[in-house]
């Protein structure tokens, strides 16, 4: 069973004690999903702090409260981003000039953060658009589409110029704890989650959220990559840890029940393939094959990871043998069940 924490949600910008030595932050975000926790763990004097927050006005004014009401007693003394996206290393620059704390994150986030904010030229641009024709998008909306791709810079305004790479089964101590790093690939590329053995914490960003589903995407720069088949790999893995361990998630609420949501996930991910799978009966593209994941329309922003998700669940076909992708001479991929 998958059973929250008996808490309510705190406030945006105030911290309350959700596991031993750990407090639970909330800031606001402008979207659907309009919050993201952040994880304040007590660290000596300090603080180890875990995402960030979005670069937004709204939650750099949460964090200069709460500093001040530190009132230089306490600070971070080490931040750990769990992976590249802005609702969780939006701020890391920020803070970094302003506390000075040891930044953590794993090679491949950093470097996808930074490829993120520095490809923005024009080849980059032609290199999307051309990926936005072949999954079908026609040539009138691509520019809204392609440009989209391009926010990044603009939600991740600074990054620290240094860090310190986290790799998988590394022990990253902690108010004299060791927390256990485990790598899960899927949703990002290098996708970090921290589990304390003794108290039984897993903080799991976004590879295991109680609600909502993880987006796993495909997109323009690795048009044939398989994150959901590494993704569903990962969560198979994180079985290993303990039945009765308290999840932390990045988004909704704290829980008991891991395994019991690893099972939800995986039959969620199985449905929707087969579903998938059994529509492909005539040549689709990935913008004709959304009806057959999705009940909803989207508006444009959203599209745009709607075709990212339904590419991931194309390429798993591909990978397991049960789709062949076809390229006609227009260019445009299209996807038939075998
Ligand atoms: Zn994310």
């Amino acid at each position: 069973m998958v059973e929250p924490l008996p808490l309510s949600p705190p406030q945006f910008g105030c911290p309350i004690p959700v596991a031993p030595g750990v407090h639970w932050l909330r800031t606001p975000m402008p979207f659907a999903l309009d919050h993201i926790n952040l994880w304040l763990l007590e660290d000596g004097c300090d603080f180890t702090l875990v995402d960030t927050g979005l670069a937004s006005e709204p939650t750099m004014a949460i964090w200069s409260e709460l500093i001040s009401k530190w009132g230089g007693e306490r600070t971070l003394r080490q931040l750990i981003c769990t992976h590249f996206h802005p609702d969780h290393a939006g701020l890391a620059g920020w803070l970094v000039e302003r506390l000075g704390p040891r930044f953590h994150m794993s090679r491949e986030e950093w470097l996808t953060a930074n490829l993120h904010r520095l490809d923005v030229g024009d080849e980059a641009y032609r290199g999307a658009e051309r990926f936005y024709h072949c999954v079908g998008i026609p040539a009138e909306r691509r520019p809204e589409i392609t440009s989209a791709f391009f926010g990044y810079a603009e939600r991740v305004r600074s990054l620290p110029r240094s860090f310190q790479r986290i790799r998988d089964g590394d022990r990253i101590e902690i108010n004299g704890e060791p927390w256990e790093a485990i790598v899960t690939l899927g949703h990002a590329p290098e996708h970090v989650c921290l589990f304390n053995p003794r108290h039984k914490i897993l903080i799991s960003g976004d590879q295991v959220l109680p609600k909502i589903t993880t987006n796993v995407s495909v997109g323009p720069w690795e048009p044939r990559a398989n994150p959901l088949g590494m993704f569903l790999d990962a969560l198979d893995s994180l079985r290993r840890l303990p039945a009765d361990v308290t999840v932390l998630p990045s988004h909704g609420m704290p829980f008991k029940g891991l395994h019991a949501r690893i099972n939800q996930l995986q039959a969620h991910h199985d449905e929707r393939l087969s579903s998938l799978r059994d529509g492909l009966v005539q040549p689709t593209t990935v913008l004709a094959s959304l009806p057959l994941l999705f009940k909803r329309q989207f508006a444009p922003h959203d599209e745009r990871f709607a075709l990212g998700e339904a590419l991931a669940h194309l390429n798993l076909l591909l990978a397991r043998g049960q789709a062949v992708r076809e390229e006609s001479d227009d260019g445009v991929w299209r996807y038939r069940r075998v």
